[in-house]
């Protein structure tokens, strides 16, 4: 008579290599992440450039905004000063239209240097990019490997799937629901065998020879007193 925890421990073996698959299959989004999070740096500086860069063109952006103000203020007192009736009025619209063209001068001068200043932010953004670019081909190798290894143990895991399906056909329903249950609750080993010197596989405690005795009975099914998991000891 063959023993009712063999289909078992065949079945055990499958859930086994099932447990660890779908262990590594959890773990792979964490993985990219942590390869992803090697960009963070260079990210973050094109980031810092671009911000920069926004800064600086809104800076313009006002100057301009300026220096058309400036400029119909200018038009403004000529129109007025055409208009003069004394030379008194005359010469007060002379003063102020210098006034406000020396504080035209000055903008146009601030200008120059904010349009430097955006030509070189406009280089460091394209360094930025250049370099966040170089970085994800450094990457883009590990990746492609990890969403290879990913497909491949999706697939196997399907199959092996199936594989457990039919195993768990083979087992005595009683037992299987045991089996289970321990498995879910230990998580490594449900069924164990007797190690030598009768000590328990699963926590290593030495069994009573009651035990030990049992495990062979293909009528009788026992668990180790310490564990609980189901010890079992097939005959040599
Ligand atoms: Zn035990």
């Amino acid at each position: 008579m063959t023993h009712p925890l063999e289909p078992i421990v065949a079945l055990q073996k499958k859930d086994r290599k099932l447990i660890r698959i779908m262990r590594e299959i959890r773990d792979i989004p964490q993985r990219q992440s942590d390869i992803e999070a090697q960009l963070d740096g260079a990210r973050k500086k094109l980031e810092m450039a671009n911000d920069s860069r926004k800064h600086t063109e809104a800076m313009l952006k006002d100057i301009e905004l300026e220096i058309d103000a400036c400029r119909e203020k200018v038009n403004r007192y000529k129109n007025q000063q055409m208009e003069a009736k004394t030379n008194d009025q005359y010469r007060a619209f002379v003063k102020e239209i210098g006034m406000v063209e020396a504080e035209i001068k000055e903008l146009e001068d601030k200008e120059i240097r904010l349009m430097e200043n955006l030509e070189q932010g406009k280089a460091i953004v394209e360094e930025c990019e250049a370099r966040l670019n170089t970085e994800k081909e450094g990457i883009a190798d590990e990746l492609a490997e990890l969403s290879d290894r990913s497909e491949a143990l999706n697939e196997r895991m399907e199959g092996l799937k199936d594989d457990r399906r039919r195993a768990a056909e083979l087992c005595d329903r009683v037992l299987l629901q045991k089996y289970t249950r321990i498995l879910n609750n230990k998580r490594d080993f449900a069924v164990v065998m007797v190690e030598s010197g009768g000590h328990c596989g699963g926590c290593h405690m030495k069994l009573p020879p009651q035990v030990i005795h049992d495990a062979r009975n293909p009528t009788k099914i026992v668990s180790c007193n310490f564990c609980g998991r189901i010890v079992y000891n097939p005959a040599p």
